[in-house]
């Protein structure tokens, strides 16, 4: 039977140590939530020696409840030359009251020499007398050998002494650590069989993804007998990060069938992801694997014929598999198929066959080779397909605007006049914003809600402007992407022109447009 893979969480420890990340006390009891409900087998939930806010975590953890998972509080060996029951720092982890511990000591002779600056046997004392009390004390005990394999490479002999001391003393799981993050995955894999022929006790591995190989040093570890795997939710951690869990744990289920977490828990892996960016507040990258929104993107024509015909043909896995979806990216690289994936993807019924097809591929290339780009403007580009289908006149005409930008005392404001033409309707208005977009918006909002009352609901979320060489060589042209939303759904407009006004307001008449003519179906439109 294939071995089962304990899951070692250390966000809240190791990933906060990463640039940019930072937890309230709150926001860790949240992802500790969410963590154990996904179904890891370990969260390690910070050092109380460390912070203060460790000890509150820690504190108010201590009335909840968690379903799968076993909460350990982190630190290190006792203090060189001092009695294990006096080391402030190893009472704060039995204070902590987790079922679990977890310790770092030396591996590394130039650890122990140079930076502990006390003797090898002191080193090896410090490791067992910091176990034996945790054991004593009824708790779960792992051992994190720092620099275990640098340590290894350097003295092997030593190396193994420093482990030998932790599993005599009791220590549950021992985790070889690649804290520097340099090392090679063969390396990984022999230095784990190593310790796996000369210990008893189970074999942890926790990896640091310094040269890019974090997932697959750990994974190089797991196949040399390591059944216990640290990392991080989207590999946060110091510098690079470290191996990412993200990553390991798909991998593990869907690559070589090794059981860890319920399997039942996977199609929430994307979500589990994008909760931890949202917590921490971090910009999700598109890149990640498994988990990126664009991991499943198709943008050159030929693959996204191919995916049309046979989705296996460029997809490694089913993506609902884990939660994440499929993207079509409608580009200059895009051939008749992208359009049609993603023309239905938008709710119309069109086919290969339809006649305007080519039509609407000429205006969408011939609108790019503008600057336009419809990868983050749905909205814009449903209008695009909208009218090349012919569906309809559009609900609005903006005939004329005008925007002044004055300065009155230490204020600046602007003002916007619009004309705008509702079927036989006209009107005229002046309003004033914050800015010229801010102020167009309010002139057309208040001139169109009185015939479209639902545009009340709608919000712009994010405006963007970027400056594009022209790929005409011509002057720079100025590109605007606008985000909205009415609370339900969110849609993405841009506008381009060589005047930033200009290029604003073609975007806010598409954002506005769209809330009006989009397809019913159009309820996931991001
Ligand atoms: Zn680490």
């Amino acid at each position: 039977m294939a071995p089962h893979i304990e899951i070692y969480d250390t966000t809240l420890r190791d990933g906060t140590q990463g640039e940019g990340v930072t937890f309230s006390v709150t926001d860790k009891l949240r992802v500790a939530e969410k963590l154990d409900v996904f179904g890891v087998h370990f969260i390690e939930g910070g050092w109380p020696g460390s912070n203060p806010r460790d000890i509150e975590f820690f504190e108010q953890a201590k009335s909840r409840t968690f379903r799968n998972a076993r909460l350990a509080a982190f630190g290190s060996t006792r203090r060189k030359d001092t009695a294990v029951g006096a080391d402030d720092q190893v009472r704060l982890l039995l204070d902590a009251e987790t079922p679990v511990v977890t310790i770092f000591g030396k591996t590394w002779m130039l650890h122990v020499l140079e930076v502990l600056q006390t003797t090898p046997d002191e080193n090896l004392a410090m490791i067992a007398d910091t176990v034996r009390h945790l054991k004593a004390h009824g708790k779960y005990v792992v051992y994190d050998a720092e620099h275990a394999f640098d340590g290894f490479k350097d003295d092997p002999e030593y190396a193994l002494a420093t482990w030998k001391a932790a599993e005599a003393a009791g220590a549950d799981c021992i985790t070889l650590c690649d804290t520097n993050g340099g090392n090679l995955p063969a390396t990984i894999a022999e230095i784990v069989r190593t310790a796996r022929t000369n210990l008893t006790a189970q074999i942890g591995i926790h990896t640091h993804d310094d040269i890019g190989l974090g997932v697959a040093n750990a994974l190089a570890g797991i196949e040399a007998g390591a059944t216990h795997v640290q990392g991080t939710v989207n590999g946060y951690g110091e510098r690079t990060g470290n191996c990412n869990i993200t990553s390991v744990m798909p991998i593990l289920q869907f690559k070589l069938a090794l059981p860890s977490v319920p399997a039942a828990s996977f199609p929430q892996l994307k979500e589990l992801s994008q909760f931890l960016d949202e917590t921490a507040n971090i910009r999700p990258n598109p890149r990640l694997p498994w988990v990126g929104s664009g991991a499943f993107s198709h943008k050159g024509g030929a693959h996204v014929n191919a995916v049309q015909k046979v989705i296996r043909s460029y997809e490694h896995i089913d993506p609902a598999l884990i939660g994440n979806t499929r993207h079509v990216l409608v580009s200059d690289l895009a051939g008749r198929s992208n359009i049609v994936m993603k023309a239905r993807e938008l709710g119309f019924d069109i086919t290969n066959s339809t006649p305007q097809l080519r039509e609407m591929l000429t205006r969408i290339k011939d609108l790019e080779h503008q600057g336009y780009e419809f990868e983050s403007a749905d909205g814009s580009l449903a209008l695009v397909i909208r009218k090349s289908l012919a569906e309809g006149e559009p609900p609005f005409v903006v005939d004329a605007y005008n925007v002044s930008v004055r300065r009155d005392g230490n204020r600046s404001a602007c003002e916007a006049v619009v004309k705008v033409r509702i079927g036989q309707e006209s009107e005229h208005r002046v309003a004033e914003g914050d800015g010229p977009v801010n102020a167009l918006d309010a002139a057309l909002r208040s001139a169109l809600v009185r015939y479209y009352p639902q545009l009340a609901g709608v919000k712009l979320t994010d405006y963007k402007v970027r400056i594009i060489d022209s790929r005409s060589g011509t002057a720079a042209r100025t590109r605007v992407i606008i985000q909205s939303g009415d609370g339900t759904t969110e849609w993405g407009t841009v506008g381009v022109d060589d005047n930033i006004v200009e290029a604003s307001l073609h975007a806010l008449v598409d954002s506005l447009e769209f809330a009006l003519v989009r397809p019913g179906v159009l309820a996931s439109v991001s």
